[in-house]
């Protein structure tokens, strides 16, 4: 029997490396729908490439239309590859509807993660992260036994300005920041690498899937993007995970969870450089006074109440008005600290109340822009 896939975001980055698999798989998978946010044309060809009636454009579609795609669709698995927090609200639906959800998209995690477990847990739904670094936490921490994790290592490519000196920073654009070096992503989710606040919602998301302290989660640059994380187990032991960088690998592991399918992906070879240079692997601690992001991400999980979902919202807010030309890189900071400064002690119960809370954030951002 071919595994229903549903692909939320079919026609992103994630939705195509989802659909490669798809291709590339297929007497393992099937696509049973697909949504796009306003792509007519190119959801149209997939869903005639794909043999897939189930489509919907969401951008002109009410709740009730994507309850009955969902309904309709009879998956065995969803993969969430919309684009920013939007994607909370597909989330909540899919495990509503009792579907394992494959999740890449992050924001989902970082606003409301223990809604969203407690929700997989009492639909028995499995929750499994496509984030690189978070799938190979994830492999890992099924062999080892949660019990037995120390802490994780995530790695973080360091984006198109890690070596770029400081005061160049002030300058940069959003075309320069969408230069990616390693990994070719969506623009939001560009961006985010480029401030380290990509990494900042990764330490968050780390914490809440594996119940882990900020103190367990670390953060090291690896420029290579082999190696998606690190996990050290009581005794003292450190693991790595590696495959090229090529979201198609976790999307894999995802999709065949608990199995595992013969891979046909280009796989990661340390013997496949010369005698004399040999594949080098490096780490560099991050620069956090020249990248604030990544710090006011740690600093955001431990002050509790809700000030991860305000970080997500501020950040979200100003990684948009940079790619619209409105502020300078290093305003992305500013705002979401400006923003954090406010009183998030409030505890979200539930969905409605984190969608409250990133409105008001979200408003605080605005005002922000109003004022320059
Ligand atoms: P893209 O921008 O490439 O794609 C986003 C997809 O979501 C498109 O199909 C788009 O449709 C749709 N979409 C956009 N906005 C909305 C909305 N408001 N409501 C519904 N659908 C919408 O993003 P990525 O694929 O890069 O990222 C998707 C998610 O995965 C993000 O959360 C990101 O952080 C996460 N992720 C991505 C990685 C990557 O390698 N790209 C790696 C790890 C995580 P349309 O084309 O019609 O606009
Ligand atoms: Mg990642």
């Amino acid at each position: 029997m071919k595994k229903k896939v549903a692909v939320f975001g079919c026609t992103g980055s994630i939705g195509t490396s989802t659909l490669n698999i798809i291709r590339e798989f297929p007497d393992e998978f099937e696509v049973c729908a697909l949504t796009a946010q306003s792509n007519k044309a190119k959801l149209e060809a997939l869903a005639h490439e794909f043999h897939c009636r189930n489509t919907l454009l969401t951008a002109y579609a009410k709740p009730e239309q994507v309850d009955t795609l969902i309904a309709q669709s009879n998956a065995d698995i969803a993969v969430n590859g919309v684009a920013g927090s939007a994607g909370l609200q597909f989330s909540h639906m899919i495990l509503t509807h009792g579907i394992d959800l494959a999740l890449a998209n992050k924001e989902t995690i970082v606003m409301a993660a223990p809604q969203i477990k407690k929700l997989a847990q009492e639909h028995h739904c499995a929750l499994l992260p496509v984030d690189s670094e978070h799938s190979a936490v994830f492999s890992m921490t099924e062999r080892f036994g949660i019990e037995n994790i120390h802490s994780a290592i995530l790695t973080a490519s360091g984006g198109p300005f890690r070596t770029l000196p400081a005061e160049q920073l002030q300058t940069v654009t959003a075309a320069d920041a969408l230069k990616h070096p390693t990994w070719n992503m969506g623009h939001k989710i560009t961006i985010d690498s480029a401030t380290l606040a990509n990494k900042g919602l990764e330490v968050i998301e780390a914490c809440a899937l594996f119940d882990l302290s900020p103190e367990q989660v670390q953060v090291v640059i690896h420029p290579q993007s082999l190696i998606h994380s690190f996990v050290r187990t009581k005794d003292g032991v450190l693991y790595a995970q590696l495959s090229p960088p090529d979201m198609r690998h976790p999307i894999l592991t995802a999709l065949t969870w608990p199995r595992m399918t013969a891979s046909t992906l280009e796989q990661f070879d340390p013997a496949a450089g010369t005698p004399q240079d040999g594949i080098a692997l490096t780490f560099y601690p991050p620069r956090l006074n020249d990248f604030p992001m990544l710090s006011l991400a740690y600093q955001a999980i431990r002050s509790k109440g809700s000030y991860t979902i305000a970080y997500n919202a501020a950040n979200e807010a100003a990684a948009l008005a940079f790619l619209a030309g409105q502020i300078r890189f290093h305003e992305i900071a500013e705002l979401t600290e400006t923003v954090l400064s406010s009183d998030w002690q409030q505890t979200a119960v539930t969905i409605s109340d984190v969608l409250l809370l990133d409105k008001q954030a979200r408003t605080q951002a605005q005002q922000f822009l109003n004022r320059r």
